[in-house]
């Protein structure tokens, strides 16, 4: 019997395919399978690793490759990518919604993840993937917005802070418990589900 996998997140190429990997939201905007809807302006996809119930993309139509790039004459685009994001969330309703961008994205294309705060999925596996959506590397999509209206641009979050960030303790989003480890927090959230009958 074969012991082949289908490629995912986990078995993503280190370096030498990591920038055809990087592209890999490009192509997902054309996905049927991925695809959820489109406008002038953007295209929502599903995350294809959802780390979440509910996680989908929000991406600019235009070549924006991440949140660097992104200057004044962009707000209009943020806020759209905003606007298109909240009804996403707001046709779940039995869920909460964070929106926001990743301080140091790995994909190329501007995208802004609107997942639900429930964390729960087989995708979400390790410390990395847990501290980039609970602490503040997290940016949301509110702050980007006032930012940029202010700066006119997105200051960098340096090197040594994201490195502080994927180092933080696991530390449940809901209440102050430190989990000692991901199996651990993974059973911990589900206490805070919440059950709808
Ligand atoms: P970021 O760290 O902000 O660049 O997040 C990239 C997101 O894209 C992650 O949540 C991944 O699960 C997701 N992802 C990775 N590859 C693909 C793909 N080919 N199609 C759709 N989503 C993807
Ligand atoms: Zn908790």
């Amino acid at each position: 019997m074969s012991t082949k996998r289908n490629q995912d997140e986990d078995t993503k190429p280190v370096k030498k395919h990591a920038s055809y990997w990087a592209m890999g939201l490009l192509l997902s905007m054309k996905d049927p399978e991925l695809f959820i809807k489109e406008d002038d302006a953007v295209v929502v996809i599903k995350d294809k690793y959802p780390k979440a119930q509910y996680h989908f993309l929000v991406l600019p139509k235009e070549n924006i490759t991440s949140l660097v790039k992104v200057t004044k004459e962009h707000l209009q685009l943020l806020k759209h990518m905003n606007k298109v994001g909240q009804d996403i969330a707001e046709s779940y309703p039995n869920s909460v919604f964070k929106l926001g961008y990743h301080a140091q994205p790995s994909m190329s294309r501007l995208h802004l993840h609107v997942i639900s705060d429930d964390f729960n999925s087989t995708c979400l596996k390790t410390k990395k993937h847990w501290n980039t959506f609970t602490t503040d590397f997290f940016l949301p999509s509110s702050k980007v917005i006032s930012e940029v209206e202010m700066q006119g641009k997105i200051t960098p979050v340096t090197n040594d802070k994201i490195k502080k960030l994927m180092d933080t303790p696991l530390k449940c989003h809901k209440c102050s418990f430190l989990a000692k480890n991901m199996p651990t927090l993974k059973s911990h959230i589900l206490v805070h589900l919440k059950k709808f009958i």
